[in-house]
């Protein structure tokens, strides 16, 4: 038989090999902006074109590069940055695997120029397709300016995959502030298809944090800072009035590495906890930095998780530190300090560090707070090590657990109208969140939520394809400003928003102006109401590959449908269930979970024995 492998001509292996790294637009973002952070530029501007499908360039005013360098930064394992292993665990630059730009140099065109401070002339290198066009001497500033442009020209399946412009800006648009917010004393611009978005100046933390999220920040931040000898706290948080409904002014950096972790964002909310509404979110924005032997990144490049050798030692002063912070400012009344039993009664708090360390440590206000009685040293046994587990997964949202299957079928909603138009029973309702009413072959109860959910959901999608929704003007219409990465969402819906009875007018680069709401929304708080949708919106959106306006429509059914825990009058729920029974599809909300299930006699009957 012939021997049947072979080995992959370098550009296809290349390619394969940049999947892992580049996805999308936004993901070259990243590893541009942080290689010219890692070349030491002090200015770095990104340039962006049609939501950069055609184009992303980065130029710096970094290092620059030699004429082999500028070449060798291709190809694939090729880094400045680390020599053996051991090298990674005391990583201090943003990159070091050496894949970016062969990643990208494989999956786009890419041109380069790039010059080192010293010389006279800089080299110019074109590469197609993981193939160097040209290389030539250029004039050029010192530094370096990558473009790629045409991503994906060469994968038309991936290119095909990349979602809407609004969709991927919006990527760039938050890989660009994670990068501007961990580096505030350079200079970063953000300029797409010839506008200026952001030009940030360099400056301190809290400049660059009210430069990018908003000036209504600036009399609302407080102070985090907390160091030990283990590991050191510092940023700001907002004060919890400036809580908003809408996730995304949240971030946590690790040695200055953006990271998500829903993990030590529990630990904040609960620092926050009884001072802020649930479900709002308070801005954070933390700086963790600890010695880079008790990080683990290489995990995977463009993964946003990090792995540390003591999660809860973390958890418990991260916690700690933004109490600390809340208290000093007097937003908490005292110190308060109670941390989750099972991290209190870790070793690495009881017995914190090695006897040297214990020393060295012992007069920061964090190790104090944990060793001195009562205080965060309080050790109650009595909970369970994983309840704390529970606890921060369910604030990740609510669950679409599906209830057991309901016999929903034509002839029971036929019955349902039947009796709705003979025989009014009273409706009544269980624990705040189920409706039971009588039909003739039995009961049904019915979800109230994933009720008023269906119902909304055919009453938005009417507005839009059929008669627009009422406005509600507002007495005062008020100013809604945004992170620039949901300004992008909301003017792209502007339009459907509008036909959903939402009236809202750009005023400026990143705010609008609420003058209305649907009629049929009793709120008072227009901004709420818009932030919610926009928090569905963005939560919901990597769920399903769904429509623009079928996940507005979903996210708005999400966000106004009564909530569970609502108590409901007689003709609320009369209405729900004949409004429900009215639907195209009664039977399941836009979620798929079940509206109601219903329960006949005949089974009842056979439940209690008397079938047999
Ligand atoms: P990594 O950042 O992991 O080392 P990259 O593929 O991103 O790998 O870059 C490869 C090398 O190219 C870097 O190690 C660095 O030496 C060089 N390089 C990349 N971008 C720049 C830049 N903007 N300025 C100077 N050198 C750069
Ligand atoms: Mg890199």
């Amino acid at each position: 038989m012939a021997d049947i492998i072979n080995l992959l001509p370098d550009n296809i292996a290349n390619q394969i090999a940049a999947g892992e790294v580049i996805q999308r637009p936004a993901s070259a973002v990243k590893e541009l902006l942080e290689n010219a952070v890692d070349a030491g530029a002090t200015e770095i501007q990104l340039f962006i074109k049609d939501a950069g499908k055609e184009l992303v360039q980065v130029i710096d005013n970094g290092s620059g590069m030699s004429d082999t360098d500028a070449r060798m930064c291709f190809e694939r394992h090729a880094t400045s940055k680390i020599q053996t292993i051991d090298d990674l665990f005391h990583i201090r630059t943003m990159g070091f695997r050496g894949e970016a730009l062969a990643s990208i140099a494989a999956v786009a065109q890419v041109e380069l120029k790039s010059r080192k401070h010293a010389d006279e002339l800089g080299t110019l290198i074109e590469i197609d397709n993981s193939m160097v066009k040209r290389q030539e001497p250029c004039q050029t500033a010192p530094g370096t300016s990558i473009a790629m442009k045409n991503l994906f020209f060469n994968v038309p399946a991936r290119r095909n995959f990349l979602k809407s412009n609004a969709a991927e800006m919006r990527h760039i648009v938050d890989e660009f502030i994670r990068v501007a917010l961990a580096f505030p004393h350079l200079q970063f611009s953000l300029n797409t298809n010839g506008q200026e978005m952001f030009h940030l100046e360099k400056g301190s933390l809290k400049q660059r944090i009210v430069n990018i999220l908003g000036q209504n920040y600036n009399s609302k931040l407080v102070t985090v800072k907390e160091s030990t000898d283990y590991m050191n706290v510092s940023g700001f948080v907002g004060k919890p009035d400036t809580a908003k409904k809408t996730r995304g002014d949240q971030f946590f950096f690790v040695n200055n590495r953006f990271i998500k972790s829903g993990y030590l964002n529990h630990a904040v909310m609960t620092a926050f906890s009884e001072m802020i509404p649930s479900e709002n979110f308070p801005l954070y924005v933390l700086f963790i930095d600890l010695d880079p032997a008790h990080v683990d990144i290489n995990v995977h490049p463009t993964k946003q998780e990090i792995k540390f050798d003591d999660e809860r030692i973390l958890y418990a002063f991260v916690q700690s530190a933004v109490k600390h912070a809340l208290a000093q400012f007097n937003v908490t009344p005292a110190l308060d300090f109670e941390l989750d039993p099972g991290i209190q009664s870790l070793d690495a708090l009881t017995q914190p560090f090695t006897d040297q360390k214990k020393v060295q440590s012992a007069n920061t206000s964090i190790y104090r707070s944990f060793t001195q009685a009562n205080q965060a040293h309080m050790i109650d046994h009595s909970g369970s090590s994983n309840s704390n587990l529970r606890n921060w997964k369910d604030l990740y949202g609510p669950e679409d657990k599906p209830l057991e299957a309901p016999a929903a079928t034509a002839s029971l909603i036929d019955e349902r109208w039947q009796e709705a138009a003979t025989d009014q029973k009273v409706p009544v309702q269980v624990h705040q969140q189920y409706i039971l009413s009588q039909i003739k072959s039995g009961y049904i109860l019915i979800d109230q939520r994933a009720a008023h959910e269906r119902i909304l959901y055919e009453r938005y999608q009417r507005a839009l394809s059929e008669k627009p929704i009422a406005t509600q003007q507002s007495l005062f219409p008020q100013t809604l400003e945004l992170l620039p990465a949901d300004a992008i969402v909301i003017a792209e819906m502007l339009p459907d928003l509008q036909a959903l009875g939402y009236d809202l007018e750009p005023f400026g680069l990143h705010t609008f102006v609420v003058r209305g709401t649907p009629a049929d929304i009793q709120t008072g708080n227009e901004q709420a109401s818009i932030e919610g949708l926009l928090e569905q919106f963005k939560h919901f959106s990597h769920e399903l590959k769904l429509n623009r306006r079928e996940h507005l429509v979903r996210s708005m059914a999400r966000n106004n449908a009564i909530p569970v825990g609502k108590p409901l009058g007689t003709r609320e729920m009369q209405n729900i269930i004949d409004e429900l029974f009215a639907c195209t599809t009664p039977n399941v909300s836009p979620g798929g979970r079940y509206t109601f299930i219903s329960f006949k006699l005949n089974d009842l009957e056979r439940m209690f024995d008397r079938g047999a």
